[in-house]
């Protein structure tokens, strides 16, 4: 175990200098030159395990420890390169060298699989860039077109299509990027857990059940500016009134709900905004997330029945914009039970939990059978460059992925 977390310490350590924010987190945005080197160490990285090394048209690297018979469906795991600006040294890379690790562990054990293992490092989950995201997991799956990548641009003006041409990549092929259908039998996924649950109870291994699902709206409730001293109470069509009469029932219906469901109403706009005026408009945005989408929809209707009511109640109005819709994602159970007993063999601390984040393996598990591991991130800090983890913990990760992937190669 030492030799393990020693290699993945001294490759997690190298690569924290591939930002373009140096002393201020890990900054390494998609086609930039931070993302070339890290490539290029990661390809050096699975030469030297002896993978053979596969650059794609969507800019992901694989590297594949190959079985007896390449026909058969493989067993992926990986995660992405990238990262947001001023982000951490472990969202995302950590499960590329896990996975590279895996890799070594197979390799070493001198025995020859049935199937391929393939180490994967994908480009672009974060979408910081263009406001997109999972683009190499995408690309993989067969979901990117030149007219996509035409589509996004950064807010330099620069395309997905551009930066692709100027990083040596051609757009026009970005369909090549995709695997056969059927291609892929399994996909791994370790990540830092980006939350506070494990490091909280201290708990040395997340096994995640799903990806939640996610409704995300903007609501607009309607009243009339009217001076805040001469306006009898039972005069006003406050917006005020009526939005946060709704807004403090809605923690509490996540609440009521339970398993995991969360909903967070995280800005909030009043207009004209004026202490001695009465509210003309309230804006504000509410996300609902749950590994149950009844739950969500549940919680949506009661919102919109609320202030259909308390809009009614004063004669004013509201609008709701949808702004996005995702189904959530069950994880691989067979591989949950997998990972279950082999946690429960190394005597490690585990705990069964939704993501609350999406993914590489949101993409990816909405076509393939797909699992993930959670270690623990102190204090729950991500996307910022104090986000941490202890290195045995990934040690630990790459054990269970070994063993799981083990099973999964020889079926
Ligand atoms: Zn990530």
């Amino acid at each position: 175990m030492e030799q393990i977390t020693q290699r993945i310490t001294q490759n997690l350590e190298h690569l924290k200098q591939y930002t373009a924010t140096p002393g201020n987190g890990c900054t390494r945005l998609p086609f930039s030159k931070e993302a070339r080197s890290a490539v290029n160490y990661l390809r050096d990285l699975m030469i030297e395990a002896g993978l053979r090394v596969k650059e794609d048209e969507a800019g992901n690297i694989f590297g594949v420890l190959d079985g007896e018979d390449p026909s058969l469906p493989c067993v992926m795991s990986g995660s992405h390169y990238d990262s947001v600006v001023h982000g951490g040294d472990y969202d995302g890379i950590a499960g590329v060298i896990v996975a590279l690790e895996t890799a070594r562990l197979l390799k070493k054990c001198g025995q020859k699989f049935k199937r391929n293992f393939v180490v994967a490092g994908f480009n672009d989950e974060e979408g910081m860039r263009f406001g997109t995201g999972y683009f190499g997991s995408g690309a993989m799956l067969g979901l990117r077109t030149p007219e996509y990548c035409r589509k996004f641009r950064d807010k330099d003006g620069i395309s997905i299509y551009d930066a692709m041409k100027s990083y040596g990549l051609d757009p026009e092929k970005v369909e090549k990027a995709k695997w056969k259908d059927g291609s892929i039998g399994h996909f791994i996924e370790t990540h830092i857990e980006q939350g506070p649950v494990l490091d909280t109870h201290n708990i040395e291994i997340g096994l995640v059940t799903g990806i939640v699902g996610l409704h995300r709206y903007m609501f607009t409730v309607h009243g009339r500016a009217d001076h805040a001293g001469t306006t009898p109470m039972d005069m006003r069509l406050d917006a005020v009134d009526v939005a946060s009469k709704v807004i403090s029932k809605i923690a509490d219906w996540a609440r009521e709900k339970g398993d995991g469901t969360v909903a967070t109403v995280g800005y909030m706009n009043v207009l004209p905004g004026g202490i001695n005026i009465v509210a003309e408009k309230v804006e504000f945005s509410v996300d609902i997330r749950s590994l149950n989408m009844a739950n969500i929809e549940d919680i949506a209707a009661k919102i919109q029945a609320a202030l259909t009511e308390e809009t009614a109640k004063i004669g004013s109005t509201f609008d709701k914009e949808t702004k996005l819709v995702i189904q959530p994602v069950a994880l691989s159970e067979k591989m949950l039970t997998i990972l279950e007993k082999s946690t429960q063999a190394h005597q490690f601390s585990y705990k069964r939990l939704p993501s609350g984040a999406g993914h590489d393996s949101l993409e990816i598990g909405q076509k393939i059978p797909t699992v993930m591991i959670f270690v623990p991130s102190k204090d729950g800090r991500s996307h910022t460059p104090v986000e941490h983890t202890d290195y045995p913990y990934f040690a630990k990760a790459a054990m269970l992925q070994k063993e799981l992937a083990e099973q999964l190669l020889s079926e």
